[in-house]
């Protein structure tokens, strides 16, 4: 049997701590005790992480009083895990609107949009999505030559984006402002958002930049020589916590950016 390798699996080494199996979901029954992977990260004071199962992307929750940030989505194999654990811990009380941002255009971050938009819906919660204008752009017309959806046995439905960011435009969730930093060569469309609320400073880096490596660049839209100049302006920002598409998060971000930019592209 030919092995399923994930598009979006990071370069070189595999992550020791990326999950064991694919596309499988899980029951609730099965997360009421909280597998260790699924504790959710606390990132005071706004920010949660819940790293993604099987093939899904991370996702995470960043709240400012009764507004929301989504950032990725999983494959959508998965989403009443994470808005199951996201209302065990009360992180949606309150809320009334929802902004979902996609850092690409990748089936494992996009495939939950729709079922989270339509869960958030019925709880009453406005939802708009969020994306760089090329990943905007990919997602509009469903070009699954780009987003991947067939390597998972899924199809992607082209959705509407709402809010269309371009390099250096802000995102606003309650009173925070996340700055939008086009970093291409993973996808043409990758960016990161940086949060610095004046307590702590993290960077959502999406297939941009993983803990101890970066994210493949031979897939359609991906460009090497971009991703490292995309690195190099990263180097630029003071990060407390890189906050990537899989596996772990960062801590050590000038070392990390420092490292993997010593590897040949
Ligand atoms: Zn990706």
């Amino acid at each position: 049997m030919k092995r399923f390798i994930p598009p979006d699996g990071v370069m070189g080494r595999r992550s020791p701590l990326e999950p064991p199996s694919g596309g499988e979901s899980l029951s609730i029954s099965s997360i009421e005790n909280f597998p260790r992977e699924l504790v959710p990260v606390e990132i005071p004071p706004h920010t949660v992480m819940l790293r993604g199962i099987g093939w899904d992307s991370n996702v995470y929750l960043v709240r400012a009083g009764k507004e929301v940030l989504i950032i990725d989505t999983g494959t959508g194999v998965n989403w009443h895990v994470y808005t199951h654990i996201w209302e065990k811990r009360g992180y949606l009380s309150g809320v009334e609107k929802a902004i979902i941002f996609n850092t690409h255009e990748h089936f494992d971050h996009v495939g939950g949009n729709t079922a989270l938009k339509e869960w958030l819906n019925r709880k009453g919660i406005e939802v708009l999505f969020a994306a760089h204008e090329r990943t905007a752009e990919t997602l509009e017309m469903g070009d699954d030559y780009i987003i991947l959806a067939y390597s998972y046995g899924r199809k992607f439905e082209p959705q509407e984006v709402d809010i269309s960011l371009e390099d250096g435009d802000r995102l606003k969730i309650g009173t925070l402002k996340l700055e939008l930093i086009h970093t291409p060569g993973h996808t043409a469309g990758s960016a990161c958002l940086y949060l610095d609320d004046g307590e702590t400073r993290v960077m959502f880096t999406g297939d941009t930049l993983f803990n101890g490596t970066v994210g493949r660049t031979d897939l359609p839209t991906g460009n090497g020589w971009k991703l490292k100049e995309s690195l190099e302006r990263l180097l630029e920002f003071d990060v407390d916590f890189g906050l990537p598409g899989h596996g772990k998060y960062i801590e050590d971000w000038k070392r990390n950016i420092e490292r993997v930019l010593r590897w040949p592209q």
